[in-house]
């Protein structure tokens, strides 16, 4: 044995405390499962809560209050310009982040869960070593391991001009843009996805002239278009700039801004800006963990394979959340962790879901799910879809914000609800109705004969089913008018 190293035996090694990992640990230990968590941050919740949907969540909710206060001189309601202080906006967020994560310390010790904390890597299929700063490494002997490492950015070291702008301040991944060094006069935001627009719609509502750069021809590339036509005259407005088919080609940090070499069309082959974001995507922590010693197998992006148990190609070791693959987000990670869980101590349990919702926290907010327009064109699926504009909705005109229309996509034959997609304020918390009633496998009637409270947004999901309804029926009776018909 190596000296300074101690040995611990469990039932279940869960590697990684985010949503994913704390979620499999405590669902783990209720089902009586002796269970470790080990995790490389000091504090338990994971890329989501630290560097991820939490900080990023309270900053938009700022940037919510300042345009609210701007747009409600439109009602009679005038209001002088915020005074930002920023030192007190990072206060409240990391106080919100630290009460979460208390919160979690908590819940895992009252359910009996170990948090480890330190640097895990598997010798083989039956442990791992945890190297801890100052203190001796743990070996962990394991029955089961559950792989919830997570992902990190993906950088571009190919764009630096010299090796020292990769550690330039004034170059960020979405960690450093969430830490609100200072509010830049002038911000680069490399990417139109949903993380480059969240941070940009932060940024430019504490202040800055917000410029997008995105490499194909549309924001939020993949998203329905109709969705995301809303949020792009929005941010047309609120953004200084936003360049479609364009790329970034070099960054360099000159000592006061960073020169941004760019290609594009109608574009300055050099621009220079006070901070640049680099938000391009996300790589899975699939490397350097040690995985050349399991029989765990990983794709050419990186992603571990799993079945829809979670299982990976080792008997002992299963993986979810964003190591296991797309998408990369927090419910998807904490319901695979259920599964998991579940699927260890004996149960019947699948990730099996038909509807994983996916939600841009913009302004107005896109969120969706199920089919998509998009993914039934590329499947070749005949859908119908019905949309009703927000513009008729009572609730949005007693908000003042009538930017946003639900879409609900259906099959033609048997009117079951296989998509939905809206655009509007409180677009990402209006989904959920959508998510039960796919996963329900309801049809359109059911969402219409559920009454909806009056008057609000919700409204509109039931508004755009018996829009479908009605179409499906004019076409019923035009066919029936057909074949009735004298020849
Ligand atoms: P993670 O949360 O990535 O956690 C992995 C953990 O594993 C980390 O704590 C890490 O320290 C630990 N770890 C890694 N390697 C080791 C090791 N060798 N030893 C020990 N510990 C290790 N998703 C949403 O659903 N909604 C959102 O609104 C949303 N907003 C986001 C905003 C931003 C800016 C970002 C960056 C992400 C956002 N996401 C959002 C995505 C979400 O954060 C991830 O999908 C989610 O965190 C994945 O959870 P996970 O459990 O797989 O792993």
């Amino acid at each position: 044995m190596v000296v300074g190293e101690m040995v611990q035996e469990v039932e279940l090694a869960v590697i990684g405390a985010g949503p994913g990992g704390y979620t499999a640990a405590l669902r783990a230990a209720e089902l009586g499962i002796k269970t470790i968590l080990v995790d490389a941050m000091p504090k338990p919740g994971g890329v989501c809560l630290h560097m991820g949907c939490i900080p990023s969540k309270a900053l938009l909710h700022a940037a919510e209050i300042v345009s609210t206060a701007k747009t409600a001189a439109k009602i009679g309601l005038h209001f002088e310009a915020p005074q930002l202080n920023v030192d007190e906006l990072r206060t409240w967020k990391t106080s919100v982040t630290d009460k979460l994560a208390a919160g979690i310390a908590g819940m895992c010790k009252s359910a009996g869960v170990e948090i480890l904390h330190g640097n895990a890597r598997f010798e083989d299929s039956r442990s791992v070593r945890v190297d801890r700063d100052g203190e001796s490494a743990v070996r962990i002997k394991f029955k089961h391991a559950i792989l919830a490492t997570g992902s990190r950015p993906t950088s571009l070291p190919r764009l630096f001009k010299n090796e020292k702008d990769m550690a330039s301040s004034r170059i960020m991944d979405s960690t450093g843009a969430l830490k609100l060094e200072e509010v830049p006069k002038t911000l680069l935001v490399v990417g139109g996805g949903y993380i480059g627009l969240e941070m940009g719609t932060v940024y430019a509502a504490l202040g800055t002239a917000v410029t997008v750069i995105e490499m194909t021809d549309g924001l939020l590339p993949g998203v329905d278009r109709d969705l995301v036509k809303p949020l792009a005259t929005h941010l047309q407005s609120s953004f200084k700039a936003i360049y479609l088919n364009a790329k970034v080609t070099s960054l360099e940090d000159t000592g006061s801004a960073v020169a941004v070499g760019v290609v594009g069309k109608d574009l300055p082959a050099s621009q220079t800006f006070d901070r640049v974001l680099i938000a391009v995507g996300r790589v899975p922590n699939s490397d350097n963990i040690g995985l050349e010693n399991t029989s765990v197998e990983i794709d050419k992006h990186g992603f571990v394979g799993i079945d829809e148990c979670c299982r990976t190609a080792d008997k002992r070791i299963f993986a979810i959340g964003d190591v296991s693959g797309q998408p990369m987000l927090a419910h998807r990670a904490m319901r695979q962790g259920q599964v998991a869980a579940e699927v260890l101590a004996g149960r019947q349990s699948a990730f099996d879901n038909r509807a994983i919702p996916a939600v841009v926290f913009t302004e107005p907010e896109i969120a969706w799910c199920g089919l998509t327009e998009t993914e039934a064109k590329a499947r070749s699926v005949t859908v119908g879809a019905a949309k009703f504009p927000w513009s008729a909705s009572g609730r949005a005109m007693t908000l003042a914000d009538t930017n946003g229309q639900t879409k609900v996509i259906y099959d033609p034959e048997t009117t079951q609800v296989l998509g939905v997609g809206m655009v509007g304020p409180r677009a990402g918390e209006l989904i959920a109705e959508a998510v039960v009633a796919i996963e329900m496998g309801a049809v359109l009637e059911d969402l219409i004969v559920a009454i909806h409270p009056h008057p609000t947004l919700s409204e509109t999901v039931m508004e755009a089913a018996m829009t479908a309804a009605a179409r499906l029926e004019r076409q019923r009776a035009r066919e029936t008018e057909k074949q009735t018909a004298p020849s």
